[in-house]
């Protein structure tokens, strides 16, 4: 059996860097759904959908080829056979991606994909319903999440250090939104699994929460 470590909480609490971190530190993969999500939507901006059409999202997500390899130890995902990896990060791509987010098919689809590589390999895997519907049988369940302005100011100051213009309200507006969308879809809607261990990030360090993550896992 693989061991799963699952990794859930809004966006902006830390998960892609502690769970990287962690993955690498226990020799497992590190898998980063959010980038699946964010690659259908780069899929659906590029046949010009709109993020309302909930039916031409549904048949566009049937079509879309998303597969994931890793080079060095660095996930990759292709779009029908094009590795698209760095075109997911823009603001458009992700904004695409909370709102087809909600659509069933495309979270079936997906969340396939998902469970298809957790059976093979040992994972580090975060999302926003990893513990909760993805992998309900994880080894290790955390819910990483840190305060709506200690979220905004990260993402700001990252922003900011890649020399985007923005503003931290405009950021902090951002943030509330995506987060009201995860939490209050209909289907697999960000919240902590019952035997998730919640880490508020708000005032610990990355080595911290690393660490504290790491502790959760029994030495073999
Ligand atoms: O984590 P990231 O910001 O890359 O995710 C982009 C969007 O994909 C999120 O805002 C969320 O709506 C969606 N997502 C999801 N389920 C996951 C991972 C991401 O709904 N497991």
């Amino acid at each position: 059996m693989s061991y799963q470590i699952a990794i859930d909480g809004p966006a902006g609490a830390g998960k892609s860097t502690v769970a990287k971190a962690v993955a690498e530190k226990l020799g497992f993969i590190y898998v980063d759904t959010g980038a699946m999500y964010r690659a259908m939507a780069l899929y659906l901006l590029r046949q010009h959908i709109d993020a309302a059409d909930t039916e031409k999202i549904s048949e566009a997500s049937r079509h879309a080829d998303i597969t994931i390899s890793y080079v060095d130890g660095a996930q990759q995902v292709l779009l029908d056979g094009e590795n698209v990896t760095n075109l997911l990060r823009a603001e458009e791509v992700g904004n695409m991606a909370s709102a087809s987010s909600v659509n069933p098919d495309v979270r079936k689809k997906l969340v396939e994909l998902q469970q298809k590589l957790a059976a093979r390999e040992n994972v580090v895997m975060d999302g926003r319903d990893i513990g909760t519907c993805v992998l309900p049988g994880a080894d290790v369940k955390v819910y990483l999440t840190a305060s709506t302005a200690c979220r905004a100011k990260r993402r700001y100051d990252e922003l900011s250090a890649k020399g985007k213009e923005c503003s931290l309200e405009a950021v902090e507006a951002d943030i509330r939104e995506r987060d009201e969308r995860d939490m209050t879809r209909e289907v697999s809607p960000l919240r902590q699994a019952e035997d998730a261990v919640l880490v508020d990030s708000s005032n610990m360090t990355v080595e911290e929460v690393i660490d504290k993550i790491i502790s959760l896992v029994p030495k073999s």
